[in-house]
């Protein structure tokens, strides 16, 4: 029998994510996916600037970096190329110290996640290896049995993650139950590879061509989406013939212009998980949540649960807080995937129009708002929803990310980015000496670091208060005196079982 105090299920984006963040606090962790190797074929090609900044926590941005392209438009053109909506990011400063978006290549990503989980020991990945099922599920803890080459094995953890994806056998193991958004929309995916980008689309376009609703998305260098949205008529098996998607390609590539490297057939729906814990089992990334692509989010919300996930697995094993400090997980997640798959959704319903009169009058309405809008910076992901309840200590800037400076130096003249600077765990910022915690990182700005840019002065300022009690996960706890939000800190630690 293994013992371990984390056992995650999948070892997908969502998986490799958390495993390296727990690596990385130094948890025992045994990691089970079924697969061999990392997946080869792309799903996500998006992902925001608070995820690159989860990938530099992890020591792996520039390793993701040359895998990238940062894409600021978004259009979305009705038949006759009329533009129904404009989404552009440029000049918009994200809080995160990254660019607002970047376009990227997936298994060049995994490949990074999994080299950086090699470096932790503490970490055991089996590859080739399947979760059977749970056995018990406690509040002491899960007993489960994992299969490899036909033998079974039994683990016993403090806690199961479940990340392994929309089938999940630890979803359908624990309360399984799923409620559907009721959007199911059937779609070609291929993507291809380009010799040069001479003539292709620079930027990410929704056509919402009645006739055959596509969308053109730009990857990493060369590389590009094609996504096509099947017809009642058709089925899976006619849209993935190579002559079908030729014929498909056609109005937008020259011949022999691009190669195709993947093709897939895919239902987009909504869904999320009605319980993301019971006891000592949890659900991370595509097990606790489904949403259609079109804003790009699916994968950045389960990175998301992994980094929120993280610190609070590691305040709960190192004796730190009350395993109570796990429901905070669901209650700071789900009001954020909600709000990013209804969003996905609206915009899916506005691409998803294949009756020809309701086409026109949707390209009208919009045209028309488009018309009395003001030109300007738009943002498809305006200031990302913060965390609205859980972990938290209300007050002014509570549950927003804290930006971080590019431009960080401390008084023994390191230079760079405001987390590389400071590392993990709790900070409190503050412009005053004084005392803290033992597990809170006491930061006096304009002494242990100062932000040339003077924008993390102006941020507390702009709070009205002396200091900021931050997250291991970059969300704001509360803004207050310091003394205040560390009692704050010590009596939301010890949340009542
Ligand atoms: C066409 C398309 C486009 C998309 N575009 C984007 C985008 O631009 N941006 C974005 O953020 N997201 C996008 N997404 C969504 C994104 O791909 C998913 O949200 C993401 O892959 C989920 O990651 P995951 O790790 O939760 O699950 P998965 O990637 O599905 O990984 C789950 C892993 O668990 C393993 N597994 C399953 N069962 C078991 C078991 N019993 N035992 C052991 N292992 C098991 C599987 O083999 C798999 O490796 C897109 C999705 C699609 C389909």
């Amino acid at each position: 029998m293994i013992e371990t105090e984390i056992l995650i299920a999948g070892y997908g984006p969502v998986g490799e994510t958390l495993a390296a963040l727990l690596g990385k606090a130094g948890i025992n962790t045994l990691v089970v996916e079924r697969d061999l190797d990392v997946y080869r074929y792309p799903r996500a090609a998006h992902f925001d600037h608070e995820i690159m900044r989860i990938w530099q926590k992890l020591g792996i941005a520039e390793a993701v970096l040359p895998w990238t392209r940062q894409m600021y438009e978004y259009e979305f053109r009705n038949a006759a190329g009329d533009i129904l909506l404009r989404f552009d990011q440029r000049g918009i400063e994200a809080p995160s110290g990254w660019a607002p978006s970047y376009m990227f290549h997936q298994p060049a990503l995994e490949e990074a996640l999994r080299k950086r989980v090699e470096d932790f020991p503490t970490v055991e990945v089996r590859l080739g290896t399947t979760l059977k099922s749970i056995d018990r599920n406690d509040a002491n803890g899960i007993a489960a049995t994992i299969s490899a080459d036909g033998k079974d094995e039994q683990v016993c953890a403090r806690f199961l993650i479940g990340c392994d994806g929309g089938g999940s056998l630890t979803r359908r193991q624990i309360d399984g139950e799923l409620f559907d958004y009721g959007f199911d929309e059937p779609w070609l995916v291929i993507d291809t590879l380009a010799k040069h980008e001479e003539g292709l689309p620079p930027f990410g376009v929704q056509s919402c061509d009645p006739k055959r609703p596509t969308t053109v998305m730009p990857m990493s260098p060369l590389r590009r989406r094609w996504e096509f949205m099947l017809k009642p008529d058709e089925t899976p098996d006619t849209m993935l013939d190579d002559g079908k998607i030729a014929e498909l390609l056609k109005p937008w590539v020259k011949p022999g212009q691009v190669e195709l490297v993947r093709k897939a057939v895919y239902r987009f729906h909504g869904l999320v998980a009605k319980t993301w814990r019971n006891k000592s089992v949890l659900l991370a990334g595509d097990s606790a949540h489904q949403m259609p692509p079109f804003m790009g989010q699916g994968m950045c919300s389960g990175i998301r649960d992994a980094d929120n996930l993280a610190w609070k697995l590691e305040a709960v094993l190192r004796g730190r807080a009350n395993a109570a400090l796990l429901d905070t997980y669901q209650q700071e997640r789900e009001p954020q995937v909600r709000q990013i798959i209804e969003g996905a959704i609206a915009m899916g319903r506005i691409v998803c129009v294949q009756d020809e009169q309701a086409a026109r009058m949707r390209d009208q309405g919009m045209i028309a708002a488009r018309a009395a809008k003001p030109a300007g910076a738009n943002d498809p992901l305006p200031g990302l929803p913060g965390v609205r309840a859980g972990f938290l200590h209300p007050s002014p800037r509570t549950g927003e990310l804290l930006p971080q400076t590019t431009a960080a130096r401390t008084a023994d003249g390191k230079h760079g980015k405001l987390d590389d600077i400071l590392g993990d765990g709790f900070w409190l910022l503050t412009k005053q000496a004084t005392t803290t915690l033992s597990h809170v990182k006491l930061v006096v700005l304009g002494h242990d670091v100062t932000d040339e840019t003077g924008r993390l002065d102006k941020w507390l300022d702009d709070a009205g208060a002396s200091a900021a009690l931050i997250r291991p996960d970059r969300y704001v706890f509360g803004t207050g005196n310091p003394d205040e939000l560390t009692t704050a800190l010590t009596v939301a630690l010890h949340i009542p079982a």
